[in-house]
């Protein structure tokens, strides 16, 4: 990655975590699930509205660090009008990303700004959390997702 490449998706990680998008409660959402990152203390509930095999919207509240807020803001925005199908097979590719190293698949789109965690295995757990209180959401679970 280039210095100049780097330093773009830094601002955007920066953004996202000052200004989350999709940010607040939903008031007719069919799958709520909170996420908690020990590690680090960051926090999330996320709001999914699924119709016919379809996230038709997804939301999210929460406190964190930049990197768990960006991560949750873009996965927000990444999977309005997503299918289900499609929604696990980012986290897959997300996970493979940041956990396994691999490169960024293109599915991921602006998702492969976070691939710079990678680096900092502290931080892993936080650009993850979002997606792993997702995927209990879609399994049906009902505690609170946790990256430990
Ligand atoms: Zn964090």
């Amino acid at each position: 990655m280039t210095p100049e490449l780097r330093a773009l998706y830094q601002e955007v990680i920066i953004d996202h975590g000052r200004h989350p998008r999709c940010f607040g409660p939903m008031s007719d959402a069919t799958h709520v699930l909170e996420g908690y990152n020990p590690l680090c203390g960051d926090q999330l509930k996320l709001f999914l509205k699924i119709n016919h095999q379809v996230i038709e919207k997804a939301m999210f509240e929460g406190s964190g660090c930049a990197i768990s807020m960006a991560s949750a803001s873009l996965m927000a925005q990444y999977l309005q009008n997503q299918s289900l199908d499609d929604a696990r097979k980012c986290f897959k590719y997300f996970h493979a990303m940041v956990v396994d190293k691999s490169e960024p698949h293109e599915k991921l789109g602006k998702l492969n700004i976070l691939q710079g965690v990678k680096e900092y295995p502290a931080r892993v757990k936080c650009a993850t959390l979002a997606w792993h209180t997702l995927l209990n959401a879609l399994d049906g679970k009902h505690d609170i997702a946790k990256t430990e």
